[in-house]
């Protein structure tokens, strides 16, 4: 059996990188989300093991000292993780892992799986990204602002990505990402073996 192949997923909030992902987890089962750790504090309707697995900021840097960590970051004071095992794990039983991390961990698991497959969702403007984020109504104006110059600062980096998917129907999204994930699957790299079973055969 063939091991899965590693796609990184990052986009600024309120480009609805969690709806995408969401629905294409439904469409394809054999992708496999990795659930994050954080010491972030719990919002409503998370849940533990679901959402993140949810960390004191002692219990992080116990992990960190386990080196039970693929890669992680600190973000707005928090800290954010790839748990390693459950990663490696997937791989090697074949199923394909997404990872929704921001840019600077997508740089990071680019340096340690040159292979992964970069995806970046943008959205059709700024304009109708404050507009989301309005909706939301989850924010205050100020907070509102902040999001919209880091989503800009964050836009600087998707010039490193492999694709660029751009969310302005929600299906076609979905429709782009699992069409990315079933191109990387033929990429010849990724069907090491293939040629070599055909011609034993
Ligand atoms: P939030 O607090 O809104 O759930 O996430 C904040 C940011 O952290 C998002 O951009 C999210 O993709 C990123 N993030 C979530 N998990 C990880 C992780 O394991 N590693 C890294 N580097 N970033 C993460």
């Amino acid at each position: 059996m063939s091991k899965g192949i590693l796609i990184v997923v990052s986009a600024p909030a309120g480009c609805g990188k969690d709806t995408i992902l969401e629905q294409a987890l439904k469409a394809n089962g054999n992708l496999y989300y990795s659930v994050s750790a954080t010491s972030r504090a719990m919002r409503p309707g998370e849940t533990d093991g679901v959402s993140y697995h949810f960390r004191t900021r002692e219990q992080f840097e116990q992990m960190i000292a386990d080196g039970e960590l693929l890669e992680y970051t600190e973000y707005v004071g928090n800290y954010y993780g790839t748990p390693k095992k459950a990663v490696t794990d997937m791989l090697d039983a074949g199923k394909d892992v997404v990872l929704k991390i921001e840019i600077e961990g997508a740089a990071n698991v680019r340096r340690i799986f040159p292979d992964c497959t970069l995806v970046f969702i943008l959205p059709p403007s700024f304009a109708e990204l404050e507009r989301r984020l309005h909706k939301r109504g989850t924010e205050t104006d100020d907070v509102i602002k902040q999001r919209l110059e880091t989503a800009r600062k964050e836009l600087e980096f998707a010039g490193n990505y492999d694709y660029l998917i751009t969310n302005a129907a929600l299906e076609d999204a979905v429709d782009d990402f699992l069409a990315v994930v079933r191109a990387e699957k033929c990429r010849r790299s990724n069907r090491e073996g293939v040629i070599g079973e055909l011609l034993a055969e």
